[in-house]
């Protein structure tokens, strides 16, 4: 179908700024340094700067952020991490390439983590909590904070999917030990291929993020400890660095298409999503619910929209995680989450009317 319409749109963002990223690509081409230069130190200052934090720390990917942080935090075989169970396999994957366990929790009306829920999972092996700000809207900081100070547990955070989402008016990120952020490019802040980095106010941690992130080593050839290679490119900073310079306006573009999705969807069948007082989202998706789940899918794709479930499986009923011997009916929330939210065509880019047509047709969805 010529005018169909996909759940996102990367070549928009790419279309609107070719000019700058072009021009960075090339000057990092010609420059001769291509891994953990110049551009990955100025991109990790105007990083650490953008989200108020003392230290980012540029690294491959967001899984490796996650599995780094449980790392450098010392949590690995015997330790129980606490985190929601409708989140994004990869935030549970931090957890289980460390060896440690997570402990699966239920997620709120706003799919983060449900802190009422917290108190009954407490063991004397838990060590941390893992918070997923989970499609661009910023946990209950102040309940997980109180939660986690009570324990003394270690807090870490998935920004993966909340770049600029502010809690109380302070960035996610900046509430725990440290905070993990993806720019896979479909994020909101997103590179041309996989980056990703942690921020931190403590300078020990990122310091060791240093030496893990490239195999362990502070001086060439002089290994501390067994690390990793997860050290971010020179290409890929420089183009972050262009995208940051425009975050603030892509993010209030979101804000903006998000807001007339509320003003406008009407429909029994659909349920919206809800953003907490003190909270804000920077929509990373528009995740609605709807029991005709899957007749609602099918309905959109033949007038042309795409949409997406995030996610269909959660991480407890994943093959990949049949070891921890989680079963069906564990955890009824995220589960019925699972099989009803939808997540419809968000992108920075789209047009009037093609959100007017996005409207109108699942306002006509019966
Ligand atoms: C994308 C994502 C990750 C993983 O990031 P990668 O850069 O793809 O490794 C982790 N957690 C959440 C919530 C994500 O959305």
């Amino acid at each position: 179908m010529a005018n169909y319409i996909m759940p996102g749109r990367l070549d928009r963002i790419f279309n609107r700024y070719q000019d700058e990223l072009e021009a960075k690509a090339l000057e990092v081409l010609r420059s001769g340094r291509y891994v953990l230069g110049p551009e990955v130190e100025g991109f990790e200052q105007e990083f650490a700067a953008y989200t108020g934090s003392g230290y980012c720390v540029g690294l491959a990917s967001g899984l490796d952020a996650l599995w780094l942080a449980f790392r450098v935090l010392g949590i690995g075989s015997g330790d129980e991490v606490i985190v929601q169970a409708n989140t994004y396999i990869a935030s549970v994957m931090g957890i289980t390439i460390n060896g440690a366990t997570p402990v699966f929790a239920e997620p709120d009306a706003f799919y983060n983590l449900d802190v009422s829920g917290l108190e009954d999972l407490v063991t004397e092996k838990t060590k941390a909590v893992l918070a997923v700000h989970l499609y661009g809207q910023a946990s209950d900081m102040e309940g997980i904070l109180r939660f986690c100070q009570k324990h003394h547990l270690r807090l870490v955070e998935d920004c993966a999917q909340s770049h600029g989402s502010r809690f109380q008016g302070r960035m996610t990120g900046t509430f725990g030990d440290i905070g993990c952020f993806s720019f896979y490019p479909s994020k909101n802040l997103g590179a041309y291929g996989d980056a990703g980095a942690i921020v931190t106010d403590d300078a020990d941690i990122a310091e060791s993020m240093r030496i893990y992130r490239n195999y362990g080593s502070e001086k060439r050839y002089y290994n501390k400890v067994v690390g990793a290679n997860s050290r971010l490119d020179e290409i890929q900073a420089g183009l972050l660095r262009v995208r940051l310079r425009h975050l603030t306006e892509l993010t209030e573009e979101r804000r903006e298409l998000a807001d007339r999705y509320n003003r406008e969807l009407r429909n029994e069948r659909i349920l919206l999503p809800q953003v907490r007082a003190g909270c804000d989202s920077v929509w990373h998706q528009y995740v609605v619910r709807c029991s005709g789940r899957d007749e609602l899918i099918q309905y959109l794709d033949r007038q042309g929209i795409g949409t997406i479930i995030h996610y269909p499986v959660p991480p407890h009923l994943s093959e990949a995680y049949a070891y921890l011997g989680h079963k069906k009916g564990e955890f009824p929330i995220a589960e019925k989450y699972a099989d009803t939210v939808l997540s419809i065509p968000i992108y920075n880019g789209m047009t009037a009317d093609e959100q007017g047509y996005i409207i109108e047709t699942l306002n006509s969805f019966r």
